[in-house]
């Protein structure tokens, strides 16, 4: 085991609480990355990255908290929970907000724009631990991890990322949260996207994917930078990867529904006579690689 990963958000677009959605979480996307050296990763701040705030506050005791915050772009539901994530109101922790180079200068003004006073009572400049905006490299190195970053097709863009313990051939976990399998316009793709993405991908031990739509979905909102679910499970038996999480569900989406998705992923596998663990991500659950 070298890397454990915690679901504090697992719903895309926007916060979707209620009894329909208690199983598998209302939050918008947020993970709890820690490695072997239990430094701290968190990918992406949708409101998720509340409860994980208080949750760090509990677990440090007063100790300072240092921590890198991963976005995979700047849309709402990946950054909405920062302004509620208690450690940055109290001196003493410190977090760095990494981007891909050409994504960073336009989410620090997003994260910005989302604390300004049309719109928030409370500024970006009233957070009192120290906060540092840094890109991150193609190959990045930390304590007890490598992250390898990929763009992926969203509108605006958004990054993928491969995370190992940094040792060669460690298993991976790949996190791709806003992601467009399908066939659509509009993005800067080279033609053979697919498969770099294959590769990137490759022989995963967890792969997290976006998998908000249907078929009947996806037709309605092709080019909106999410994808369906079966495309996911393509993608993942292509790859070879060991176990699929499906991720950023769609907000209407009731866990009779999301559980009766996972089935079908299931069944898919089962007719193509491969091998996969397929589950959705549940808020509040952890798993490892
Ligand atoms: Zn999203």
């Amino acid at each position: 085991m070298t890397l454990t990963l915690t679901f504090w958000g697992t719903r895309g677009s926007v916060p979707s609480p209620g009894a329909s959605t208690a199983y598998f979480g209302g939050n918008t996307p947020c993970l709890e990355l820690r490695t072997s050296t239990n430094a701290l990763l968190i990918l992406d701040a949708g409101t998720g990255i509340r409860h994980l705030g208080h949750s760090l506050l509990e677990r440090a005791r007063g100790k300072p908290i240092v921590g890198d915050i991963l976005l995979s772009h700047a849309h709402w539901d990946q950054i909405q929970g920062l302004p509620f994530f208690a450690p940055l109101f109290q001196e003493g922790h410190e977090f760095t907000i990494r981007g891909a180079p050409e994504a960073l200068g336009g989410i620090e003004s997003a994260l910005r724009g989302q604390m300004g006073q049309t719109v928030f009572p409370v500024s970006f400049d009233a957070y009192r631990a120290q906060v540092h905006f840094r890109a991150l490299s193609e190959v990045e190195r930390g304590d007890g991890y490598a992250i390898k970053t990929h763009a992926l097709r969203h509108p605006g863009g958004a990054t993928g990322y491969r995370v190992t313990n940094g040792n060669a051939g460690a298993p991976a976990l790949v996190y791709i949260s806003d992601n467009e399998l399908g066939h659509a316009d509009g993005y800067a793709s080279a033609p053979g996207w697919r498969d770099a993405l294959v590769s990137f991908v490759r022989d995963a031990s967890l792969l997290v994917h976006d998998a908000m739509y249907t078929a009947d979905e996806y037709e309605r909102h092709r080019g909106w930078g999410h994808s369906r679910y079966v495309d996911v499970v393509d993608l993942a038996l292509d790859a070879g990867v060991q176990r699929l999480v499906l991720f950023h569900h769609h907000p209407e989406r009731s866990d009779t529904a999301l559980s009766e998705m996972v089935a079908a992923c299931q069944q898919r596998v089962r007719e193509k006579g491969a091998r996969l663990e397929v589950r959705a991500a549940v808020e509040g659950t952890t798993l490892t690689v």
